[in-house]
Order: C-alpha cells, then sequence, then structure tokens
C-alpha cells in the first residue's frame, strides 16, 4: 500500500495541465489512486460486512485522506462509485434490504484543531454569502464509537429499524432492536408526526464491555475485541435472543424524513425527542462559537474515559435547521456538520516475538515485542501481557499483526490478534511457550506456591537479573531517590560478566561502595557514527573518565553526585527504607504504615505475623511476606551492612514528648474531629504506645470517633474502655489513671438506636 505524500513534480502538474485522464502516465498516480480504491473498498467490506477490520482506524483514515487528496489534484479520475462519494458499507444478504425514506450520510472528519478552525470558518463564510449574517450557533456533542441505526416510526409506533448500509439502503435489523431496552416501541406524549425517522448510534458501554469480555474470557471464549465491532456485530446477529444478551444501548442524535414536525434547531429537535421518549446524550451543547468549541474538546479528550462510552471524536453541527437545509449536502457527507477525531488511540502492528523478563522479586513476566508503532502521541515497541494465562486468552501467537491499545496515560496493551490477517500466513505463526528456566540465570523457574500462575525465578539472592532490577529498583523515585544511580547505572554495577564483573554482588554493599570501587566498571554501548547507531558494541567506562595520554581517569560529575546522593539518602524516612528493600507486596502504602505503627526496622522485624497483619494497610498476605523475608539471613544482612554504613532505620520521635503511654495498646477507630488516622497513630508512638489496628483482649483503649464500625462493638463487647477525642488527648497528656476517668463516649439507649 502506498501512502507516500505527493512527489512534488506530480504536485507541480496541477489539473489544468491534466485534463484528459489518459494523460496520466500508468504506473504513476492513476496506478496508486486504483490501489487505494480496491483497497478502501476491501477495509471497508471487512469493517462493515464482517465487523472485523484488517486496518486500524487510523490507517483506514490515512488511507481515505490521500484518496482524496489525489482527486482534490486529480478530479479527472473521480469515477462516481469513487468510495469518496459514497457512504461506506453494503447490505449483507443475511439481511432483508430496507428503502431509508430519506439518505442517511456519514461526516466529514478533520484530524487538527487547524484543520477544524478552517473548516469552521469556511462554513460561517458559505452562510454568510447564503446572505445570513447571524452569529451561528453549533451544536457540539460526542461522536459515539457505536454502529449508526435508523428507527422509523409510524404514528407512533416502531415499524422498523435498519442499519445505514450504503446510506441509500440499510439492512433490516428491526428484531434486534426491539431487544434495546430503552428504544421505545411506541412513542410517549403527543404531537409526533405519522412518520419520523429517528437516526442514533447504538453502542456497548464501556463498563458493560469491560464485564462482558471479562465473562467470555471465564467461559473460555475470545474476547470481543472493541466496543465499536462488538456493538456492530451484536446488532447484526442473526438471532435476536443472541442480541439479547448484549449491553447495547442507544444515543439518538439526528432525524431523517418526516411529515410534519416544524422544529426549528437541532437542540430544539433533540428536547422534543426526548420528550417523545427517546434516549437523547445527556452530553451536547449549544455553542456560540470556536473558543468555546476548543475548550469543549479540550475537556473531554481529558476526560474521555471517564465517560460511560468510548468515543472517536466530538461532532460539531450548525444547530439551526434552515440553515443546515440552505447549506445542504455533498454525496456522502452533510455540509452543516463536522466531526473531529481525536487522536487514535487503537493501532495495528505486528506481535514480533514474546519474551519473558524476570523482575525484582524474581516474577517472570511474558511481553510482546512489537514492529514499534506510533498510538496516543508515543512510540510503542513492547507490551506487557502478564503471564502465560493472559497470553493464552488474548490468543496470540507470534508473528500475528495485533491490535495495540494505548489509553491516555495507560500501559500500552496487546488487545489481541487480527484473525482475518492469519489466512495464508499459517506457517509463518508460532504459539509461545513459557520458558522452564531462569534466563538471566539457568535456575528452574516454578510458581512460589501450587497454583499460582505467576511464575518465579527462586534464585533471588543471586540471579544477576533480579540484583540489577532491585538496585535501580531501590534507587527509585519512591525509594531511596538517588537520581545519579538509574537504570543503566544499575547494570553496569551489578553485571556479573567477566572479567572485570560489576562490584555489587549484592544490594547490601551500596552504601560501603567507595569511588575506587567504581573504577574499571564498564558498560556495553552501541558505537554511534555522526549521532547513527552502527550495531557495533565496546565497553566503555561508565564512573570514571576515560584516560588520556594527557590525563589520567577520573570520577565523572555523576559518580560524585552519585556519592552524594548516597549520603543524603542515609537520612530517608523508615518507609522509604522498607520500600527499598524490594519485598514481596510491601509497597509505599504498607511501607508507610508499617513505618507509622512500629517506628523501627527492629520493630518491624520483631512484630509477630498477627501484629503485622493488624496493622491498617498491611493484612495477612503483606504481614506473612514480611515474616518470610525478614526469615533469610542475607535479608537480614542487607538491613546490617546499611545500618553499619549509616543508613537511618527509625523514624525520628520527638523525644522531648512524655512517655506517657508506655505499655499501652491503642486501637484508633472511625474519624476523629482533630486528628488524621496517621496524626492519631503518630501521637500514640511518640508517647511511647502500640497504635494497633484490630481490637482484642490486649487492647487497653479504643479511641472511637465518627462513624465507628465494628471495632467499636468488639471493645463494647470485651469491656476495653472507649474514648472520644477528649478522653484520648487527656490520655496522650496524662497518660492512663485521669484518663480512665475521663467520659466514655455514650452508647445509644435502646430509644435512641430505634430512632436511628
Ligand atoms: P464516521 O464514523 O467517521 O462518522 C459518521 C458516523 O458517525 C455517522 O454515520 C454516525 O452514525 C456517527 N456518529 C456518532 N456520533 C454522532 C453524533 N453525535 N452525531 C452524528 N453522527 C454521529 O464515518 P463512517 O462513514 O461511519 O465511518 C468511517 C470511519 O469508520 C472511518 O473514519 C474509520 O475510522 C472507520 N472505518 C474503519 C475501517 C477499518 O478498516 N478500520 C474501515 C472503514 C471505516
Amino acid at each position: 500500500m502506498s501512502t507516500a505524500p505527493v512527489p512534488a513534480e506530480e504536485k507541480a502538474n496541477s489539473t489544468e495541465e491534466l485534463t484528459e485522464p489518459d494523460a496520466i502516465p500508468a504506473g504513476s498516480v492513476r496506478e496508486e489512486y486504483e490501489n487505494l480504491t480496491d483497497l478502501v473498498r476491501k477495509y471497508r467490506f471487512a469493517y462493515y460486512q464482517e465487523d472485523e477490520p484488517l486496518v486500524s482506524d487510523a490507517e483506514f483514515d490515512e488511507l481515505f485522506r490521500r484518496l482524496e487528496e489525489i482527486e482534490a489534484l486529480h478530479p479527472e479520475l473521480v469515477a462516481n462509485d469513487s468510495p469518496t462519494q459514497e457512504v461506506g458499507g453494503e447490505v449483507s444478504a443475511a439481511f432483508a434490504a430496507v428503502e431509508h425514506l430519506q439518505r442517511m450520510y456519514s461526516l466529514e472528519d478533520v484530524f487538527s484543531l487547524e484543520e477544524l478552525e478552517a473548516w469552521i470558518t469556511k462554513a460561517e463564510a458559505g452562510v454568510s454569502k447564503l446572505g445570513d449574517t447571524a452569529q451561528l450557533a453549533w451544536l457540539t456533542e460526542l461522536k459515539i464509537d457505536g454502529l449508526a441505526v435508523n428507527l422509523l416510526y409510524r404514528d407512533g409506533k416502531l415499524v422498523r429499524a435498519a442499519t445505514r448500509g450504503d446510506g441509500t439502503t440499510g439492512e433490516d435489523i428491526t428484531h434486534n432492536v426491539l431487544t434495546i431496552k430503552e428504544i421505545p416501541t411506541e412513542l410517549t406524549g403527543t404531537g409526533f408526526p405519522s412518520e419520523v425517522e429517528i437516526r442514533g448510534e447504538v453502542f456497548i458501554p464501556s463498563k458493560a464491555f469491560a464485564e462482558f469480555n471479562e465473562a467470555l474470557i471465564e467461559a473460555g471464549k475470545a474476547p470481543l475485541a472493541n466496543p465499536r465491532n462488538a456493538a456492530a456485530g451484536s446488532i447484526r446477529q442473526k438471532d435476536p435472543a443472541e442480541t439479547a444478551k448484549r449491553p447495547l444501548r442507544m444515543f439518538v442524535h439526528g432525524i431523517g424524513a418526516r411529515e410534519g414536525l416544524e422544529t426549528l434547531s437541532q437542540s430544539q429537535t433533540y428536547a422534543v425527542l426526548e420528550e417523545w421518549g427517546l434516549p437523547v446524550s445527556p452530553y451536547f451543547e449549544v455553542l456560540g462559537g470556536l473558543p468555546e468549541i476548543l475548550a469543549f474538546i479540550k475537556r473531554y479528550g481529558e476526560q474521555r474515559h471517564n465517560l460511560m462510552h468510548e468515543i472517536d471524536g466530538i461532532v460539531v453541527k450548525v444547530d439551526d435547521l434552515a440553515t443546515q437545509r440552505a447549506l445542504g449536502y455533498t454525496s456522502r457527507v452533510p455540509r452543516w456538520a463536522v466531526a473531529y477525531k481525536y487522536p487514535p488511540e487503537e493501532v495495528h502492528t505486528r506481535l514480533l516475538d514474546i519474551r519473558v523478563q524476570v523482575g525484582r522479586t524474581g516474577r517472570v513476566t511474558p511481553f510482546g515485542v512489537l514492529e514499534p508503532v506510533k498510538v496516543a502521541g508515543s512510540t510503542v515497541a513492547r507490551a506487557t501481557l502478564h503471564n502465560q494465562d493472559v497470553v493464552k486468552a488474548k490468543g496470540v501467537l507470534i508473528g500475528d499483526v495485533v491490535v495495540l491499545r494505548k489509553a491516555g496515560d495507560v500501559i500500552p496493551e496487546i488487545v489481541g490478534p487480527v484473525l482475518a490477517l492469519r489466512k495464508g500466513r499459517e506457517g509463518e505463526l508460532r504459539e509461545f511457550v513459557m520458558p522452564t528456566e531462569c534466563p538471566s540465570c539457568g535456575t528452574e523457574l516454578a510458581p512460589s506456591k501450587e497454583g499460582d500462575i505467576d511464575i518465579r525465578c527462586p534464585n533471588s539472592r543471586s540471579c544477576p537479573i533480579q540484583l540489577t532490577e532491585r538496585v535501580a529498583h531501590l534507587a527509585g523515585r519512591g525509594a531511596f531517590d538517588i537520581e545519579a544511580l538509574g537504570g543503566e547505572a544499575a547494570v553496569a554495577l551489578t553485571d556479573p560478566a567477566e572479567p572485570r564483573p560489576g562490584p555489587l554482588v549484592s544490594e547490601s554493599e551500596l552504601f560501603s561502595l567507595t569511588a575506587a570501587d567504581l573504577e574499571h566498571v564498564r558498560i556495553l554501548r552501541e558505537k554511534r557514527s555522526k549521532g547513527v547507531g552502527t550495531g557495533v558494541f565496546e565497553l566503555v567506562p561508565y564512573f570514571w573518565t576515560k584516560a588520556t595520554a594527557k590525563t589520567p581517569s577520573k570520577p565523572t560529575a555523576t559518580t560524585n553526585k552519585l556519592f552524594d546522593e548516597l549520603t543524603k539518602a542515609k537520612t530517608q524516612p523508615l518507609w522509604r527504607v522498607l520500600v527499598a528493600l524490594s519485598i514481596r507486596h510491601v509497597g509505599p502504602r504498607a511501607s508507610r504504615a508499617l513505618a507509622t505503627a512500629f517506628g523501627t526496622m527492629d520493630g518491624i522485624r520483631n512484630a509477630s505475623e498477627e501484629d503485622l497483619a493488624h496493622v491498617d494497610g498491611v493484612g495477612p498476605t503483606i504481614a506473612a511476606a514480611l515474616k518470610e523475608w525478614f526469615a533469610e539471613d542475607w535479608h537480614v544482612e542487607i538491613i546490617e551492612r546499611w545500618a553499619a554504613a549509616g543508613v537511618r532505620m527509625a523514624d525520628e520521635r520527638d523525644e522531648s514528648m512524655p512517655r506517657t503511654l508506655e505499655g499501652l495498646t491503642i486501637v484508633v477507630t472511625g474519624s476523629l474531629p482533630n486528628f488524621s488516622r496517621d496524626e492519631a497513630k503518630e501521637a500514640i508512638l511518640t508517647r511511647g504506645g502500640k497504635a494497633a489496628g484490630s481490637v482484642s483482649k490486649n487492647t487497653s483503649y479504643v479511641v472511637a470517633g465518627e462513624s465507628a464500625g465494628t471495632k467499636l462493638d468488639k471493645a463494647e463487647q470485651l469491656g476495653i474502655p472507649v474514648l472520644d477525642e477528649d478522653g484520648f488527648r487527656e490520655l496522650l497528656a496524662n497518660g492512663p489513671a485521669p484518663a480512665a476517668e475521663a467520659t466514655p463516649i455514650p452508647t445509644p439507649t435502646e430509644s435512641e438506636e430505634a430512632a436511628v
């Protein structure tokens, strides 16, 4: 397929010189044009007839634009049946063909804000040429990524529903549409015309789509590619009972033939449709001009993934119906409306390979190696596939063309294969097989416990890649925050390759590194020539400069920065040290909770599994992971070596506080007016008390705020003293004796409880 830009000389050969089609040499523009026409037809057929696109919308749109571009330069090429003159879509023999009373149209697309501005300016100029000088109002709404459907009501009764088809003739899908509950079979209210065609979009809401797909995967079936194709496939089922199982919805956004309906504007029409009981989208606004339209586009661009359905753009329509009529239609689109398309989030690319990576906790994850492709503003060359079950569920084979989705800031996802493109290529495709040995250290892989989907490399201590990953992680922003120790430096420091392995064989030595240890650290880098990679790799010094005849080698500025940052890292708070240790399941949230509850590394290490599990935000899985981690001698050695090098293993507490709560265990529950949960726990810890997460017979006090739940009930059952905030303050200030006399919160009397 050729989508190359028009060469300069072809552009120069403008239409004036090329009035005869035959004047265009075969093998040049004509050939490209014919190829493009064939491709667009083929892709339209797969998209509209089979509900199984062969290329992404973005790729299709690019081809279509190129076709339009050639036609603009060479109008003599344009035949009546050119795809640019037709509404895409045909009628399948599987359905009865029905003629629409009034033609259905597509929409003109623009792909940038500049193009939109040009379109609006042109439309405004067109309107003022017609003699209308009034400021245009623009009905601006979401472009629902669904399937166009035409509903025909006679005397208020739904008599037929059809797909758009080629715009003139559609497919009769009445029985299927009847399964969509919100489409009224009879219009409500009064004043509806004897005959009216109502146009709208059938779609599957995003949440329902995700749930539907989950159910398919659970039933061992292939998930549906995207909500648009799913909606199209669902409404074009032969058996309405099958359609009824799909979570279809509809929003109406226009009117075709009508008898005796006298609305003046599109927005007024929407109000009438709503009165008749038809589902009108809540997301439309009538706007005064370009700045407001641009703000609307920006707002919905940001909220795109929080809406109830997928959108692929924004539709802008002249609101006034008389102006719409005056502007009219081309053979394919109205001249009074335009669709602004957001940058694509779904593209097709080839899955070149599936490899595995080993993470810092030994988890082995397959990921797809992709032919690099641009999507949602960035170039993507790999995407995680999570585990072997996911690879299986997605049904992808190495060599497949796959759909890749990148929705906003979310990590790119391989949606599934384009099955239709497998035909004839079966020999080139192969299934992914999960390796049985660690690609880094050769150790046999195994699930950490029976029934686990994830498999792991158990050699966590000396598997080189795990060490590298742990070192890179501990330097990260959420841990010690050592900027000079990035991914590449972590590789250089831990590279086990002879003759000069990196100086770190365990992270325990990190804070004991000296500048001399780094002198001979090398990294493998590609040689570049004039900024371009040569494919030749060489070992280059990483932390020290290269010695020359005149100057001896010395540490680089980044290396000096590394040592400064290592010194600073030693004073990081305890929770960051915990994150840095790469303990399974222990992320920033659990680490903060542990640091607040125990205050010292020793406190955490010596706590019972039960005590750990009772900390809010920790729970039994993390508690078990912590106990397991501390049981390994080499893990304890990391802590000891770091502590010996000066890493702080306890949070600084205000030592001036009186230790009023020594020996007491206090549970805080519900919300207190003047303490956050963390502040309350901190107040307990600084006074020598223990802040526990659950009530037991060992609890000394329960501090209960508003909406205290089961913990308060349990305290009452066990007869543990319950304090309100005032009582808590007393306790903090003076210790147990006076607090015991503080007023406990009154428990509701039976009659009060009945009143609630
Ligand atoms: P379109 O989808 O770009 O726009 C026209 C349609 O938008 C209308 O028919 C209408 O049903 C719908 N629409 C949604 N919300 C609307 C609203 N609020 N108001 C009015 N209309 C609204 O045009 P099209 O002709 O249906 O399809 C062309 C597009 O379909 C292409 O741009 C491409 O993205 C996609 N396509 C893809 C392939 C492929 O192979 N991937 C093939 C053909 C078409």
